[in-house]
């Protein structure tokens, strides 16, 4: 697709699901892709994968709730390849539970992840994207960043607030960067395993049988991406078609 091939793409949570679809979707279509997370080895794999394809990738260990890891793997894209196109803040997490069930540990796990993790990440782009006159974000909400639902109210939460700062982050620097809010519907992928709540986990396996595969959202970012410098696709939302949440 014109306007991807070439483009240094650097992507949180790469190792599953949407993030690793979204790495083989970009690399096949021409992209210099820098993929981190904490699973060393499925990064490993996935790269092997890429590059018997024919494809560019490069990888590092990444805790994106740790600012200087974050630093760390931008500095790796520019340095392997001259540029930073788009940062994709694509990790979380979502171990969901009643609030009253008090898993005070697991709110500050998802607030750490899914709204620290995005802010690290436009921390490390920012200054780069700016210097270069050019850059994308790109963060990955949830239909959760519309609307609530029981045992799901931090997770929720950490949602709106992504969807908030991406909505401030487009106000403040559009002119030479675009900023991109892709809202998955329910996805295939490994993100309902962290649930340790056995009541949250019960509703779960109903609410996830209706789901569309991680490449579905991969090509949604694919699309935000390819499209000319000029035009800024702020809010996609991709849900199963028969989905009624
Ligand atoms: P997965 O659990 O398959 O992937 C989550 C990724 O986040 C993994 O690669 C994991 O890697 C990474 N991650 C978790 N914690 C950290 C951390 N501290 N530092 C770096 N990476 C981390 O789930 P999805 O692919 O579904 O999730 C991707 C995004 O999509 C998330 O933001 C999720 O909230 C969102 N989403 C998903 C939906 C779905 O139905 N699947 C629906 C709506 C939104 P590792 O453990 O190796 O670090």
């Amino acid at each position: 697709m014109s306007n991807v091939k070439g483009k240094v793409v650097m992507i949180t949570g790469a190792s599953s699901g949407i993030g690793e679809a979204t790495a083989r979707v970009l690399a096949e279509q021409g992209a210099h892709v820098v993929i981190g997370a904490r699973r060393l080895k499925r990064l490993e794999a996935l790269a092997t994968d890429i590059r018997s394809e024919g494809g560019s990738v490069e990888y590092q260990s990444l805790d994106v709730t740790e600012l200087e890891e974050m630093k760390a793997i931008v500095e790796l894209a520019l340095t392997r390849f001259g540029r930073l196109d788009v940062i994709l803040n694509n990790a979380g997490v979502m171990p969901l539970s009643p609030l009253d069930s008090l898993k005070v540990d697991e709110w500050n796990r998802m607030i750490d992840v899914n709204i620290r993790g995005v802010l690290h990440g436009i921390a490390a782009g920012l200054p780069v994207m700016k210097k270069q006159g050019f850059g994308q974000f790109i963060n990955i909400a949830s239909i959760g960043a519309y609307a609530v639902s029981p045992t799901a109210a931090v997770y929720c939460a950490t949602k709106y607030a992504v969807r908030a700062i991406s909505e401030g982050l487009r106000q403040e620097v559009g002119g030479d960067i675009r900023v991109t809010l892709v809202s998955p519907g329910v996805t295939e992928s490994e993100l309902a395993e962290s649930i340790t709540d056995d009541e949250a986990r019960e509703l779960m396996k109903d609410y996830r049988s209706l789901s569309i595969p991680a490449s579905a959202i991969a090509q949604s970012i694919l699309y935000a991406i390819s499209q000319p410098a000029e035009v800024d696709v702020n809010e996609i939302v991709v849900r199963p078609t028969a989905s009624m949440a």
